[in-house]
This record gives C-alpha cells, sequence and structure tokens, in this order.
C-alpha cells in the first residue's frame, strides 16, 4: 500500500505536460497566433478584390422627393455611388477631395470612369449629387492672401465637379473672421464666386445656409440673397441643421 502512492503521483506529472501544449513543439511557437487565423485573412482579402455590388441593389423609394445623405467617398469618389444605393438613397452628397486639406490627390481617370459608369448603373442623375466644399475655403477672409489659398482649393473642387459630370456644388460661404464687416465679406465671396464661374462651366455654386456662429457668413436668409452678390450660377440651400436653429 506503501508503495502504490509513488506511483499515482509520477503518473499524474508525466501526463499533464503531455496534455498542455500537443501542438507545439518550442516556447517560440506558443507565443505566435494561431495558423488558422492567417489563413482566413487571406482569402478575405480575396474575395474583396471583386467587389460584389448585387448588395448594394436594394429597393429605392420613386418619389418627386430625393432623400439621402452625405455617403463617405473612401477608397474613391466612385465608392459614394455604392455607398448611396447601399442605403437606398435617390440623391447623394459627398466629399471631393479629403475635406481637412488644402490639396488631395487628383482624380484618376479610373476613378472617374468607374464614378460615370455607375451613376449610369445605378439610375443617378447628376443633378441629385450635391458635393461639399472643403471646410478649410473661407473665400470671406479679408487677407488676400489666405483668400487666395482657399479660392484655389474652391477652384480645385470644381474643377472636380466638371471632371465627374456634376451640376451642382455645395459649400460654406464664409467668414468674416472677425476683422472685416459682413458686407465686405459678402463682396469678397462674390468676387472670388464670379472669377470662379468665368474659370469654369456649368457648375452651379450653391450656398449653404448656415447655423450663425460668430462671425460666419450665411446665417440670415438676408445675406445669401444680398444684392452684393451680383452672381451667376449660384444658388442658396438651406441645411437641415440651419433649419433646426431658425
Ligand atoms: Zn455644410
Amino acid at each position: 500500500m506503501q508503495a502504490a502512492a509513488p506511483k499515482k503521483r509520477k503518473r499524474t506529472s508525466t501526463t499533464a505536460p503531455k496534455a498542455a501544449p500537443p501542438e507545439h513543439d518550442d516556447d517560440t511557437q506558443n507565443l505566435l497566433p494561431p495558423a488558422p487565423t492567417s489563413t482566413k485573412r487571406k482569402r478575405v482579402s480575396k474575395k474583396a478584390k471583386e467587389l460584389d455590388t448585387t448588395a448594394f441593389r436594394i429597393p429605392r423609394v420613386q418619389s418627386p422627393w430625393k432623400v439621402g445623405a452625405h455617403v463617405s467617398a473612401r477608397g474613391g469618389v466612385e465608392n459614394a455611388v455604392l455607398n448611396a444605393a447601399a442605403i437606398g438613397a435617390n440623391a447623394f452628397a459627398l466629399f471631393l477631395k479629403s475635406q481637412r486639406k488644402w490639396e488631395g490627390p487628383p482624380l484618376s481617370s479610373s476613378s472617374i470612369r468607374l464614378f460615370k459608369e455607375r451613376m449610369k448603373e445605378y439610375g443617378y442623375d447628376p443633378k441629385h449629387v450635391l458635393p461639399h466644399g472643403n471646410y478649410l475655403i473661407n473665400l470671406g477672409n479679408p487677407d488676400a492672401a489666405k483668400r487666395a489659398k482657399s479660392y484655389e482649393c474652391f477652384l480645385d473642387d470644381l474643377r472636380r465637379c466638371e471632371a465627374l459630370g456634376l451640376k451642382y456644388y455645395n459649400f460654406h460661404p464664409g467668414s468674416t473672421v472677425g476683422n472685416t464687416t459682413p458686407e465686405e465679406s459678402i463682396q469678397d465671396i462674390a468676387d472670388s464666386l464670379n472669377a470662379a464661374h468665368k474659370e469654369t462651366e456649368g457648375i452651379v455654386t450653391v450656398l449653404e445656409n448656415m447655423a450663425g456662429a460668430g462671425n460666419v457668413i450665411g446665417s440670415t436668409f438676408a445675406q445669401p440673397s444680398s444684392h452684393s452678390w451680383r452672381t451667376r450660377r449660384a444658388s442658396a440651400c438651406a441645411s437641415i441643421r440651419a433649419m433646426r436653429t431658425l
């Protein structure tokens, strides 16, 4: 009886290490991620390259009212069309480049081609697409150098609209930045609009009505309709956010 007890302890201590690391030969392999995970990742990335667009063909509301959202253009402006279709939108907004950088890579020829193809494929009329301007643009800045930088960014956006065959372009009118009067700021914006209209063809600039913080232009309906604009091809847009504050 006394000799049997130590034998049982020995069996327990020798079987335990075999059961714990059954598939590992050394300590290094225990630190690596399991092999099946890396195999799965490779399979997903291959499928992702072949985009299945059938998922974007969901029923769309048939209505003269155009309802949509500002959709993501991540990966290229052509993807905005798919993102709009995926939520059943019959109109949509998008950024034409990064909204918080002065410059962005030029639209590639394949992006332009795919955008136009998908617009037709998914039945979107260009006049139901409203690109949103870069947030940095301030055509009402009294500082001439800063206003010129804004104008270049603004013009670049308009040329992207032209390249994509779009008709409208929505932007925040601007701000006095506290250094000039609203009237002078509006005149500077109008001058920039007239110059941009001469350099482009057919794009209608849409002035977004603003919520009205500090020195921002466009917080009252009187400002967008000011005679100071003296510009053609400009329209006014009241955003939902602005309407809520009125
Ligand atoms: Zn806006």
